[in-house]
């Protein structure tokens, strides 16, 4: 038996977790793997819970596929522009749609531009 460095729980050698060289819990381990994005609740939210389930759109992802589809290709800042978001909210939300495979970010010279997968 050894003890979660972070909630101090008592865990079972295999089920130890090694996160930044720490012993961390499944529980915690999980949380940190999540961390650049807690700022996005529902990123984290749907990080844990859309396992096997069919992937749901938040708002923001909605209206960022929505302009890609019309507009698309667009850049970073023409997207945070059009829909009056922080281009970090836009990184985040864009992630979570390019891990669904439904949009993808390209090269266009020295630009990147984003477009529908
Ligand atoms: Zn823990």
């Amino acid at each position: 038996m050894s003890k979660c460095e972070k909630c101090g729980a008592l865990i079972e050698a295999q089920e130890t977790y090694e996160f930044a060289g720490e012993s961390l819990c499944e529980d915690c381990y999980l949380e940190q793997r999540v961390k650049p994005v807690t700022c996005d609740p529902w990123a984290v939210y749907s990080a844990r819970s859309t396992k096997g389930k069919a992937p749901q759109l938040s708002e923001i992802q909605g209206r960022i596929l929505n302009l890609i589809k019309t507009k698309g290709p667009l850049e970073a800042p023409e997207i945070c522009g059009q829909l009056d978001i922080s281009e970090a909210m836009f990184q985040n939300n864009f992630a979570t749609l390019r891990h669904m495979e439904l949009a993808r970010g390209f090269k266009d010279g020295d630009k990147v531009r984003y477009t529908l997968f």
